[in-house]
């Protein structure tokens, strides 16, 4: 069973429609597959649609940008009820403050000799529910500044760059709080990926853990072999849940194709449960998690 738990639709910054993913998914053999767009729940409907037409198992989900310890973090969070007023308003938050800081990033690029302005952002971003600096690297790739998104960073938008604009992001304990009270589970995505290596140490993962995090993504491509086999530890050790995934984007990041790292039924198996109490518990408190889909032989 092929199990690949982080994926981006063109609702954030990936490059294929909900439906389009799922499909291209359902071809590369996928069982179950997690949509996880930046901090929205938007393309969830139209994924579910495409999945039961493909027969694949979707499981819907976020990936939500927090911060700890003055570090970017990003949390998956799967199955939580998007519309549960507390966690609603911290989305609406997050996406305010990548939408809002637009105007800074064009005017620092002006400053170094780069004309955009929003309306080229807004024709690439297309479907986006937020346009974010992907969006700037794809319009500084229109214009013909750069010849993909990784130089745009490298160049303009990564932190310590001409154009990097900081913004605002949920602070990390409290969100894996907020998922589960809206009967979600939470998974730290790419932990030792660029950004939150700094910040997030053994020790911090432990009290992550005690604090309500289900899981941690050991197997994602920002992780060498050595850091993998030492995340494994780490999640045996403290009973995190190890997760493994492609994080795709389509044409938007190169090197994460579906399915290049895949989670085992048997770890999806305990997420799923933790999803489960944690809904149960969630809905007694007025939330409506949706429900979780059954996965043949995980949980059915
Ligand atoms: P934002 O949330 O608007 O600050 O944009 C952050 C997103 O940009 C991340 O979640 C990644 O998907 C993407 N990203 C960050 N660094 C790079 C990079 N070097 N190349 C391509 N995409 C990147
Ligand atoms: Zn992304
Ligand atoms: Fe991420
Ligand atoms: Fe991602």
């Amino acid at each position: 069973m092929l199990i690949d738990l982080h994926a981006h639709s063109s609702r954030s910054d990936g490059t294929d429609l909900p439906a389009e993913l799922v499909a291209l998914a359902a071809d590369a053999g996928l069982d179950v597959l997690a949509l996880t767009d930046h901090d929205s729940a938007d393309g969830w409907d139209e994924a579910r649609a495409a999945a039961e037409a493909y027969e694949i198992v979707l499981l819907p989900g976020l990936e939500i940008s927090c911060r700890h310890l003055g570090a970017g973090a990003h949390l998956l969070a799967y199955l939580p009820d998007p519309r549960f007023p507390p966690l609603a308003e911290e989305l609406v938050r997050v996406l305010d403050g990548r939408n809002g800081r637009l105007p800074a990033i064009l005017a620092r690029l002006h400053r170094v000799g780069v004309e955009l302005d929003v309306a080229d952002i807004r024709r690439v971003a297309g479907a986006a529910t937020a346009t974010g600096r992907p969006h700037v690297a794809d319009a500084l790739v229109a214009r013909g500044v750069v010849s993909n998104r990784d130089e745009a960073f490298d160049r303009f938008l990564s932190p310590g760059r001409p154009a990097y604009v900081d913004r605002y992001a949920a602070e990390l304990t409290e969100m894996v709080a907020l998922v589960a009270r809206a009967g979600g589970v939470s998974v730290l995505a790419h932990p030792w990926g660029r950004g939150s290596r700094r910040v997030l140490t053994p020790q911090v993962l432990a009290e992550l853990a005690e604090a309500g995090l289900a899981g941690i993504e050991v197997d994602h491509n920002d992780h060498s072999a050595e850091q993998r086999a030492a995340l494994r530890a780490i999640a045996s050790e403290t009973g995190l849940v190890a997760t493994g995934s492609s994080d795709y984007h389509g044409t938007g990041k190169v090197g994460h194709p579906l399915a290049c790292n895949t989670t085992s039924p048997d770890q999806l198996g305990r997420l799923l449960d933790r999803a489960d109490a944690s809904a149960q518990a969630a809905r007694q408190a007025g939330a409506e998690p949706p429900r979780a889909p059954g996965v043949a032989g995980v949980n059915t």
